[in-house]
């Protein structure tokens, strides 16, 4: 469960765990100056100390390790305190502890949004008002600390995660068992997101599904799935995750970084139990792996460059943020026009997995608080299946996404009966032994 605290309640203990992590710097020597956990909070609560009407604070979980580093979550909207009809966006960096770049972008990234919304620039003033944004610098503070990749138990957090997740040396025992997967499993169970973007670096692309099959390896190894396979296999979120992945390498590249490129997982390498694979098959939300710059860097020594490539990707990021409200959404009520916890699923081009008997369409969950459910889809007719404990399943068909705003809402009233949530709304995790024995080395 994520730790919500009032702001009162809350600052008086940050400010003691800042003077118990007091240390948020590290010199290693020929000025190569690196971030530590510290300097997280210190942002953070700084953040929150600016800007309070449009942030809140809370901690998601803690790290594994002799010192349980906290693992915070910014909040930032309009009346942050208030569960409004918003998709939810998540972005996020240092899941790999030595990366941390990643987490200087979703730090700047913040000061940044704050500079414009109090200079009342209705682009990202838009953004606030109308979406959540959940922002977390560093998944992997332990790692963080030791400029380690992994966490205190040598697991590889973006391979432990229970989609098509594999038995391997820095797997974990099993899907999931790390302390910083649970705090994100557990984040994403409360917050639906439509979209969710997270940080690396070492590359200069945007990834995006899936990491755990494809057809060709860079290798060249072609595994034995056609390429209508493939399709299928993205169904029809593919268009819209494809698309807007293509609009982010283009604005990168046009803001100066000719070198960024786009890549669809496994066709640059196969790898099981990723976030993003998870937070798409098991959430449904839009996700990208997003690899920033070819260096992973230390952070003081290379301001310039930190800016530099902050400046290439900004544009590319909040357009990211404004799209994920795109497709269908609304309200979903019940009985005294209560919001219910529902699932919504487009049944218009359900297709079969390959991994038998999962079958995959695009989903989303209402957030229960509101009602409120955000489907991200392309232009186009849909039909949606909306299920729900204690009220009848309800099929709405011919519902249309307008191509001139490429946004629909339509609110929905469920009738009290006998009725379950569809069983897909029990995570359908692909087991490894489900994956085809061609697909499965890595
Ligand atoms: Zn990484």
């Amino acid at each position: 469960m994520a730790v919500s605290y009032s702001r009162l309640f809350f600052l008086p203990c940050l400010l003691i765990l800042l003077v118990f992590f007091s240390c948020s710097l590290q010199n290693d020597g020929d000025d190569d100056i690196r971030i530590l956990p510290g300097y997280i909070e210190e942002e953070l609560v700084a953040f929150t100390i600016r800007a309070p009407l449009i942030t809140e604070l809370r901690i998601t979980g803690y790290s594994s390790g002799p010192v349980s580093y906290p693992i915070y979550a910014l909040k930032m909207t309009d009346n942050p305190q208030e569960q409004e009809n918003e998709p939810e966006i998540q972005f996020t960096g240092g899941i790999h502890g030595n990366e941390q770049l990643s987490c200087i972008m979703v730090l700047r990234m913040i000061e940044y949004m704050i500079d414009l919304y109090e200079e009342d620039d209705p682009v990202i003033t838009g953004i606030i008002n109308n979406s959540e944004l959940h922002f977390s610098p560093v998944l992997n503070p332990y790692g963080l600390s030791r400029d380690e990749r992994y966490n205190a138990n040598s697991v590889d957090l973006n391979r432990n995660f229970s989609w098509a997740w594999v038995d391997g040396l820095f797997h974990g025992d099993a899907p999931i068992d790390q302390p910083e997967s649970q705090a994100i499993r557990d984040d994403a169970l409360e917050h639906p997101y439509v979209l969710a973007v997270h940080g690396h670096t070492g590359a200069a692309c945007i990834n995006t599904l899936w990491d755990y099959i494809g057809t060709t390896k860079s290798s060249g190894t072609p595994s034995t799935y056609t390429i209508d396979d493939f399709i299928s296999l993205y169904l029809p979120s593919y268009p819209f995750i494809s698309e807007e992945a293509l609009h982010y390498k283009n604005t990168v590249n046009a803001a100066g970084d000719d070198g960024f490129w786009m890549t669809e997982g496994y066709d640059w390498y196969a790898a099981f139990g990723t976030l993003q694979d998870w937070m798409y098959g098991v959430r449904g939300a839009i996700a990208y792996t997003l690899e920033y710059d070819l260096s992973s860097g230390h952070t003081l020594l290379y301001e310039e460059l930190f800016q530099e490539v902050f400046d290439n990707h900004k544009d590319a990021l909040i357009d990211l943020f404004i799209d994920a409200r795109k497709g269908i959404s609304g309200i979903i009520t019940g009985s005294g026009e209560l919001p219910v916890d529902a699932k919504v699923e487009v049944t218009t081009v359900t297709k079969s997995v390959y991994c038998d008997p999962v079958t995959f369409s695009p989903f989303c969950f209402t957030d229960p608080d509101a009602g409120d459910y955000h489907l991200p889809v392309q232009p186009g007719t849909y039909n949606l299946e909306i299920t729900a404990d204690g009220y009848l399943p309800e099929t709405i068909n011919g519902i249309v996404v307008p191509e001139e705003t490429g946004i629909v809402i339509r609110n929905i009233q469920l009738t009290p009966g006998k009725g379950e949530k569809s069983p897909l709304f029990m995570p359908p995790e692909i087991p490894a032994d489900n994956i085809p024995p061609d697909l499965r080395e890595e």
